[in-house]
């Protein structure tokens, strides 16, 4: 990882300090600098910004970006043809928000704050007046506004009006005038993802396109995951935030925690996003883009050749089998994990298909995701994760805000707390089993009652599930993440009681070292070589060994090709991790001598300072 919020500005080859008074070189690390020599440069300023790679490879392409609200709106002039059809498109999205308010004000819980009734249909009025329904429309008559641009500067200005107001009620009324219309354009945006892309997307032809933003929440990331950018760079973000898991699993090059990115460049400036070194280049020079072409030629080179051990299996030097599995967000990237030569899913993130959405989705929308998994991977394990809900990962509906949500009542807390929601997903996970190997994984997992709560809740639903006569696996392994420190110290009645143990290390050092994995601020103190972060894991290991249980690690580092003759030296022998990083451990594994590793390993272990990897 690189130096991390720094820029730098250089202006016709020249070195200038930069915004934040920094000095950098005039090219990046490695640029080709010969190459000046035979082409003067033009005097255009390239800036280069420095933050952590959060996902490899480079990516060349026009920067879209995004507002401080992710959910950022396209600006674009509507052709005369089109004009009533964009003012229909705004009149039904508003039409749409407003019937939902009025819906959910007439269908709230009896124990429902009976506030929370009155700012709804306050919510509802504000839709239904003048200004916020009929005025952009004239916006998008007499100024050919695209529907999201029509609304967002109409709300700008009645927002504006309320806030200047007296009366503090009225004055509070401009937050609501927000909401409202954030509303609105997430009903507008369900039309097409592609939206975000906007008129640059239409100006710039085929160029690949690069998402900025100052940050992207996981939940924004699957709005735009059907949008195909090419990189992503963010001012917030931590290398294993949910973010960066997310950029990961699309496949895409991502540099985050950049600080100023978004106030750097500008929509349509051609940016350079170098993965492999956490640099994101704005309007860089003929010769650096030269530079740059020609890495990601050889890049893909690379991973071309790599392709080839999709089939050998991982096998150390001296004879040790490791286990290759792949993490997963979505079902469709089953594909990809076998692809990779993924010998199973080892952990399916289930989440993900709860969010960005107002309803549940119920037992059938949930049994044919899990199923097509288990189906794809024809007869390979399927470690499917419960609901691991809350901190970065809100569910779009919840009311609440937890004062620490990274300690509230996250995952398997939230599970237990909400028993319908967790049976129906039990459920539909147990009748996937009917098409192949299920394992059902457990997060968050601190407390033996939290074990023995799960397994009754398991029980119950198979019970209610063959009651009705519907098939499923005789035997289901259920398994817990070890992600909090408490369960990796105590590791033993948990290795009783569970047949699998799996440790995120990406949970398991933010609470070990008190680190937010999200905050940038502190990604220097996210440290996966602290002593106390290697000695819970090999006491998980150790343990799950004498107890006869398979441990794996599914969290980041697993996936992080210079930790892995770490990982063999602690004795682990089965790994998860996204595709794309599949290929690069398992060429490492097969050039590794498992019993040398272990005991350079042992040897550091219990040393005050962390390890150095590369001296394994
Ligand atoms: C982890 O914490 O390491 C993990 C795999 O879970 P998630 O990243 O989804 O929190
Ligand atoms: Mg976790």
């Amino acid at each position: 990882m690189t130096t991390r919020q720094s820029a730098s500005l250089v202006l016709g080859g020249e070195t200038e300090q930069s915004s934040r008074g920094l000095l950098r070189p005039k090219v990046p690390p490695d640029a080709d600098d010969t190459a000046g020599a035979r082409d003067p440069e033009p005097l255009t300023a390239m800036l280069s910004l420095h933050g952590l790679a959060a996902s490899r490879g480079y990516a060349i392409g026009r920067a879209v970006v995004l507002g401080a609200a992710a959910l950022e709106v396209s600006h674009y002039r509507v052709a005369d043809d089109d004009i009533d059809a964009e003012c229909q498109r705004l009149t039904h999205a508003i039409t749409v928000a407003r019937e939902e308010f009025a819906r959910l004000a007439d269908n709230l819980p009896a124990d429902a704050p009976r506030e929370i009734q009155g700012l709804l249909h306050v919510h509802a009025m504000l839709l239904a007046d003048p200004m916020l329904a009929q005025e952009p429309l004239t916006l998008i008559r007499e100024r050919h506004y695209n529907a999201e641009w029509a609304l967002t500067a109409q709300g700008q200005l009645v927002g504006e009006q309320f806030a200047a107001m007296e009366d503090e009620y009225l004055r509070e009324r401009a937050t609501d005038v927000q909401q409202v219309i954030e509303r609105v354009l997430q009903v507008l945006s369900g039309r097409s993802p592609l939206m975000l892309a906007g008129a640059g997307q239409a100006s710039l032809d085929s160029e690949p396109l690069v998402v900025v933003a100052h940050d992207i929440s996981p939940a924004d990331m699957v709005k735009l995951r059907g949008a195909r950018f090419a990189a992503f760079a963010t001012d917030l973000g931590g290398a294993t935030s949910h973010t960066a898991i997310v950029a990961r699993s699309l496949g895409v090059p991502a540099v985050v925690a950049l600080g100023h990115v978004r106030t750097l460049a500008r929509d349509g400036d051609q940016l350079i996003i170098d993965g492999e070194a956490g640099v994101v280049l704005v309007n860089p020079s003929p010769k650096v883009l030269r530079d740059y072409r020609d890495r990601q030629t050889a890049y893909a080179a690379e991973r071309a050749d790599l392709a080839r051990l999709k089939d050998t299996p991982a096998i150390t030097l001296d004879g040790i089998r490791v286990g290759l599995q792949a993490n997963i967000e979505w079902p469709d990237e089953a594909a990809a994990a076998l692809a990779a030569g993924a010998e199973g899913i080892g952990l399916f993130r289930s989440e993900f298909l709860f969010m960005n959405r107002r309803d549940l989705p119920g037992e059938e929308e949930q049994y044919q995701a899990y199923a097509a998994v288990v189906k794809a991977m024809a007869g390979r394990p399927v470690t499917i994760r419960t609901l691991d809900i809350g901190a970065d990962k809100a569910l779009d509906d919840e009311a609440t805000v937890a004062t620490n949500p990274a300690l509230g009542e996250r995952a398997i807390r939230y599970c237990l707390a909400r028993p319908e929601l967790f049976a129906t997903q039990l459920r539909a996970i147990l009748r996937a089993s009917a098409h192949g190997p299920v394992r059902i994984l457990l997060p968050m997992v601190a407390h033996m009652h939290e074990v023995r709560a799960s397994l009754h809740a398991i029980a119950a639903a198979r019970e209610s599930l063959e009651q009705n006569g519907v098939v499923l696996a005789p035997h289901v392994e259920v398994g817990a993440m070890v992600e909090i420190p408490a369960i990796a110290i105590a590791i033993e009645p948990f290795a009783e009681s569970l047949d699998f143990l799996s440790i995120g290390t990406n949970d398991l050092i933010q609470y070990t070292l008190a680190i937010d994995r999200a905050d940038p601020d502190v990604a220097s103190l996210y440290d996966p070589l602290h002593p106390a972060v290697l000695r819970l894991i090999a006491n998980t290991i150790n343990v799950g060994a004498r107890y006869g249980r398979s441990v794996s690690v599914c969290g980041e580092m697993a996936g992080d090709v210079s930790l892995t003759r770490l990982l063999l030296g602690l004795g682990l022998t089965q790994f998860s991790m996204h595709s794309q990083q599949l290929l690069d451990v398992k060429r490492e594994i097969l050039e590794a001598h498992t019993n040398a590793l272990r005991t350079k390993v042992a040897a550091v272990l219990n040393r005050a300072e962390p390890i150095d990897p590369s001296s394994l």
